[in-house]
Order: structure tokens, then C-alpha cells, then sequence
């Protein structure tokens, strides 16, 4: 029996279909009909340097309940500078496609990558488990914006090669929020790392708090019906992570690691085939790694994994910021740090990302529709006096990381080195405080525009507020564009 199509809904219909989008609504193939209700992940190994890279397929896996959308199958966001395809060889459709960023493709933007060093990292692509052999491709923005495929096999999810590994034994698994379903709510797993077997504890209490930070976080509160958090751990032999410019060297379950493509808090994983067997004991859409350690740091790449640490002062917002970037493909909206970047926004290019803009957008500014009536773009800042007080805190906390690693790699007395570590944290600590105040004084706060400083370039590339939690540091709100891209991805899973 057909059910009348009301107005509205044939409006979206039309509009669905103009936009490719696989949807019931589309008449396409329902997902019992393409997919088995399970996880078909793909491993392979992303290789090269600036301008080359060669992907080698690794390990095909079968884990566990299919956690995603059972509608939004083909990707209607067009984030990420990979695209990864499943096409059913039978029929030559698209049946699944998700765009993500990846460690290589960070790789490839540092400066021995352009000079032609090459490195290998390993990653994963999820999707549901076909039913028939499929096409599977990876394609890769160019400068220009547009895609180009960089690798294609066919794979047979029924291959007797296809693995069917059993769950770590000693994992343990912490159901922190079950909002229900899997496939109609977004499924958040925090992985422990650097816990030991007699930290489980601390690691439960952890996941906890985090996940309370998050439901307690708009737009994430609003969605708190339809979000899951789940923590798993695997017991790491040794507390804390790798700290290589602090000598500091630890043998732990996920393998993270500061100093991540030479940059000094950029907190990673290199070893994403140990972070997938562990993540595989829950339904996941998106995946943080929680770090038992009280130094500053984390990281955040769309659509692998965010990282971020467990005990820090700024841990609450470095956890959001990063799931920002991981969950969203938001950008850095900072400019002043040292970055390992060169070529990260291409210029002349207007980027992918939902908060921050070139101004290069066709129809004006990319979040007109949310601009505040009669604010101009650009928008008039005070930031010149900004960036002179942020030169002078850039230079003191290089002094003191500098100092930190000095007196730790000579092994001072712990005294001392507790007490550069407390000055840092203190720096800090007043720099923001005073930041926030400097941002009440100018009276700019409500105010939806362009500012002129975003996505690690000075000139040339805007927000859309004078401050938000991808800006600077404290737990504070997402500007307007930064909360209408996270609702954006979020209804892929959610509707
Ligand atoms: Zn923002």
C-alpha cells in the first residue's frame, strides 16, 4: 500500500534526488536489501609525500552490530580531503561513501613531506557489510577542490580471507550514556589509553565526566536523546604516553604520543590497527582517545580520531574542541600558534570546512543567513592589539616548554621540574583569563560576521565570532557556525 507523499515531503524528495542523496525517500534500496546489519571495516596502508601516495590494501574485518545510519548512506556533506567509496560491482551504484581526513594526508602537508620524505601510516574505513562483492575506492581533493581517485579494488565480503577476530579479552567497557539504538543515534566511544589494569577505576570515573561534559555542551545537550557515550580499555603496561622531546617513554596500549609531526602538543596515534581492535567492543560512529596524563594536549582528525588528556585544566575543552574536529571536520579557528602546516588551506580556494571562510563562497559570506543584520564583512576587530599580547604569551610559553623538556631530559630533580611545569599551567591559566576579559571589553561578543584571523592564517581567512571553543581555550560555546555544522553532521546519524 502506497502512502500519500504530502507537499513538503515531495519537496525533499525532489531536492534529495537533484543531490544524489541514497535515502528512503529516494526509491533506492532499502539497506536490508544491499547490507548485512554488520561492520565490514578495511585496512590498508596510506604511503608518499607531498604530491604521491600509494594506498595497499591490508586486512578486511567483519566486527560487531553496524553502528551508523540506515538512510544516510552516501555522504551529502562533502568534508575531508579523502572520499572513500563503495560501489556494488553487479549494479555499478554507489551504495555507501563517507569523506574523512587522515593522518597521511596531514603528512603530506609538513615540509619534509614536501621535501620527499615518504612515511606509511595504517587506517580504516567503516561501513555497513555488503551483501555482494563491491568496488572499494578512495579519491583525493586536489587543490582545486575537485576529487580524483587514488585507489580502487574489489573486495568480496564473503571472502574466506575476511577476518572474524574475537573481542580483546581483557577489555573493559564502561556504558557511560546509552541513549538507544545505534542506528539512529550517534554511538561515541572513548578509548582508555595509558591506564593500567589497576586504573580501571579512574578510567570509569573518567569516561563519565567526559560524557557528562559533553551532554552538558550545546549543540550536543539538544541532542542528548539520541547520543551514546561508551567507554572501552584495554590495560596499557604503563600510566601516561610517549613525551619523546621529554625523554619520556612509555609502553602503552594505543601507542600515543606528543610532539606528533614535530609539533609539541599534538597528541597522536600512529598504531590505528591497536585503536581499531579495541574500539570494535562497542558501537561506534565516532571515536576519542582519552589519555591517562595532566600535560596539555590532544588532537582531532575528521572522521579517524580524537585524542585528548584525561587530567590537564583544560581538559574539558580540549576534549569538545578536538570531537569538534573529529566529529564535525571543523577547523582551527586560531592563527597564531606554530603549526606544522605549510598548504593546509590552499589560497584562493574557498575551504570545506563550515567555520571559517575566504570569503570566496558564491552567494557572499558562507553563514550570511546567521550574520548579525547590518555587520559588516570584514568585520571590524581590535586585532592588532590581539596579536601583540598573543605574540608575547606565544614567546613566554615557548620559553617554558623549552625549559620543561631541558630539565626533564637532563633528569633535574623532580622539584624542579614540577615547578616549570605549575609556572606553564599558571601562564596559562592567566593568559586566557585575561583573554576573556580583553573579548568582554571590545563589546563584540554577540556579534555574527567575518573576523579577519582563522584556520592557521593571519590574513586572508575569517571567522565567524570573536571567540568560540575553536578559537581559544576555556569550555565556552560554539560560535554560530561551528553549532550549525556539528547539527549538520549530527542528523546524519541521528534522523
Ligand atoms: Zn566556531
Amino acid at each position: 500500500m502506497h502512502r500519500a507523499i504530502p507537499a513538503a515531503t515531495a519537496a525533499l524528495f525532489l531536492l534529495l534526488s537533484a543531490l544524489g542523496t541514497a535515502s528512503a525517500a529516494t526509491g533506492a534500496p532499502a539497506f536490508a536489501d544491499r547490507f548485512h546489519d554488520e561492520t565490514l571495516r578495511v585496512d590498508y596502508f596510506h604511503t608518499g609525500a607531498a604530491g604521491e601516495e600509494i594506498v595497499a590494501l591490508d586486512r578486511v574485518h567483519r566486527q560487531g552490530t553496524w553502528a551508523g545510519s540506515l538512510v544516510h548512506l552516501v555522504d551529502c556533506l562533502d568534508l575531508g580531503r579523502y572520499l572513500a567509496v563503495a560501489t556494488d560491482v553487479a549494479s555499478g551504484e554507489v551504495i555507501f561513501s563517507r569523506g574523512f581526513d587522515s593522518y597521511f594526508g596531514e603528512w603530506a602537508t609538513t615540509g619534509p613531506a614536501s621535501e620527499g620524505v615518504r612515511r606509511t601510516y595504517h587506517e580504516s574505513v567503516l561501513m555497513p557489510l555488503p551483501k555482494a562483492p563491491i568496488r572499494f575506492s578512495l579519491e583525493a581533493r586536489r587543490a582545486d577542490g575537485t576529487m580524483a581517485e587514488v585507489f580502487a579494488q574489489e573486495i568480496d565480503p564473503a571472502a574466506v580471507e575476511v577476518r572474524r577476530d574475537p573481542a580483546p579479552a581483557d577489555a573493559v567497557v564502561v556504558e557511560a550514556a546509552v541513549a538507544g539504538d545505534p542506528h539512529a543515534c550517534l554511538d561515541i566511544a572513548i578509548l582508555g589509553e595509558g591506564y593500567t589494569a589497576a586504573e580501571a577505576g579512574k578510567f570509569d570515573r573518567d569516561v563519565r565526566r567526559f560524557a557528562g561534559i559533553l551532554l552538558g555542551q550545546e549543540p550536543f545537550r539538544s541532542l542528548s536523546g539520541r547520543l551514546s557515550v561508551r567507554g572501552v580499555m584495554v590495560p596499557s603496561q604503563q600510566s601516561g604516553c610517549d613525551e619523546p622531546e621529554r625523554g619520556v617513554h612509555r609502553n602503552t596500549a594505543l601507542g600515543c604520543t606528543f610532539n606528533s609531526l614535530g609539533s609539541e602538543r599534538y597528541l597522536l596515534t600512529e598504531d590505528n590497527r591497536a585503536l581499531r581492535e579495541v574500539a570494535a567492543c562497542v558501537p561506534y560512529d565516532v571515536v576519542s582517545l582519552m589519555v591517562n596524563h595532566t600535560r596539555y594536549g590532544g588532537g582531532g582528525i575528521y572522521n579517524l580520531f580524537n585524542t585528548f588528556t584525561s587530567d590537564n585544566q583544560w581538559s574539558p575543552y580540549v576534549f569538545v574542541h578536538e570531537f569538534g574536529h573529529g566529529f564535525a571536520g571543523l577547523a582551527d579557528e586560531y592563527y597564531s600558534s606554530s603549526t606544522a602546516y605549510n598548504d593546509f588551506y590552499p589560497r584562493g580556494v574557498e575551504p570545506r570546512e563550515r567555520n571559517i571562510t575566504a570569503l570566496l563562497a558564491p552567494g557572499g559570506l558562507k553563514w550570511g543567513d546567521l550574520a548579525t543584520p547590518g555587520a559588516a564583512a570584514p568585520t571590524a576587530w581590535p586585532k592588532a592589539e590581539h596579536d601583540a599580547a598573543d605574540a608575547v604569551y606565544q614567546q613566554r610559553r615557548g620559553e617554558n616548554t623549552d625549559l620543561i623538556a631541558k630539565l626533564m631530559r637532563g633528569g633535574a630533580p623532580q622539584a624542579e621540574v614540577d615547578a616549570a611545569l605549575a609556572a606553564g599551567e599558571e601562564l596559562s591559566l592567566v593568559h586566557q583569563q585575561e583573554l576573556d576579559a580583553w573579548f568582554a571589553k571590545t563589546g563584540l561578543g554577540g556579534i555574527v560576521g567575518a573576523f579577519e584571523g582563522a584556520g592557521y592564517c593571519s590574513e586572508g581567512m575569517y571567522r565567524a565570532q570573536l571567540d568560540c571553543i575553536m578559537f581559544t581555550k576555556g569550555l565556552k560555546s560554539f560560535c554560530a557556525a561551528c553549532t550549525r555544522g556539528i547539527r549538520e553532521v549530527a542528523a546524519t546519524y541521528t534522523e
